[in-house]
Formats: C-alpha cells, sequence, structure tokens
C-alpha cells in the first residue's frame, strides 16, 4: 500500500514502530516538540522530504485514506497518541470539541462504572445534556461514550 504515494515498506515501519512508546493502551510518540508527532516518510518521485503527522499515518495503516474534508481525531484526547484503535475521521468541530474535552480533564474523572452508567441512563431516555450536567462532563464526551468512541473496552 502507498501513503502520500510513498510504498509503505517493512523497513518504514520499523522506524515508525521505534518511535513509540506504549504506555497503557496509548502508543506514544516519543518526539514531543509539536502537538502532534510528525514523521518522515520519506522522499518523493522529485527527492523532496514527505513529512506526515504520526496519527494521520497510523489511521491510514489501518484504515485507509481519510475521508475528504475529515481529519483524524483521537478518542483517548491524546495528540501524541498513535494507536490506530484510538483514531478516527471526524469533523473540525469533533476535534476541538476533543481538545475542549482534555482540557476540561473530564475524560480522566468518570470511572468505569460511571460509564456504564451513562450509557444505562441513555438507553432510559435521559438526554445527553442532563447527562453531562449530572456527570459535570461535555455533551461531546457523554455523545463520544453513548457512541462508543470513548471507553470502547467498557461494555
Ligand atoms: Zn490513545
Amino acid at each position: 500500500m502507498k501513503i502520500k504515494g510513498i510504498e509503505v515498506t517493512d523497513s518504514l515501519l520499523d522506524r515508525f514502530q521505534a518511535k513509540i512508546e506504549k504506555v497503557g493502551n496509548c502508543w506514544l510518540w516519543k518526539n514531543k516538540n509539536s502537538r502532534y508527532g510528525r514523521f518522515q516518510l520519506g522522499r518523493d518521485a522529485n527527492g523532496e522530504p514527505t513529512p506526515i503527522s504520526a496519527h494521520h499515518f497510523a489511521y491510514e495503516l489501518l484504515n485507509g485514506p481519510v475521508p475528504k474534508g475529515l481529519q483524524v481525531c483521537h478518542t483517548c484526547d491524546n495528540s501524541l497518541c498513535v494507536n490506530p484503535r484510538h483514531l478516527f475521521a471526524g469533523t473540525q468541530s469533533d476535534n476541538i470539541q476533543d481538545c475542549c474535552v482534555k482540557g476540561r480533564g473530564s475524560l480522566q474523572k468518570l470511572s468505569t462504572e460511571e460509564v456504564k452508567d451513562i450509557r444505562e441512563l441513555h438507553t432510559k431516555g435521559l438526554r445527553q445534556v442532563d447527562l453531562a450536567e449530572m456527570f459535570s462532563s461535555s455533551p461531546s464526551n457523554i455523545n463520544n461514550i453513548i457512541k462508543r468512541r470513548h471507553f470502547d473496552y467498557v461494555d
């Protein structure tokens, strides 16, 4: 397969993996000099260096090209994470909401018991805005939990 026109070889994947540190379920990019990791894919047909966001590369490895108009967002709210299972294609506003949730730290505060409660209460008809109020969270975070974009390991 090719990403940004460059063939993904075993040595390219080795180079990618060497830059990752696994912390819990997250695969963190070791080079933290920007908000997102940067990965040098190689050189294109004209010999020009071809950089890509590390999380964007990880997403394409598993899912193929990012749908037009969407960007790669994190379910774990960790912008340096490149675990493909923590990535989804979303809109700009999904991405901004992720940042807001992260800023407030509300995701970390919820326990797995609370996540189960949120999902159960939602099936009983409680609205997402009310659940956000009850659990001191944001409606987008509640939505992500209900849609299983967050805490997909909690059943
Ligand atoms: Zn992650």
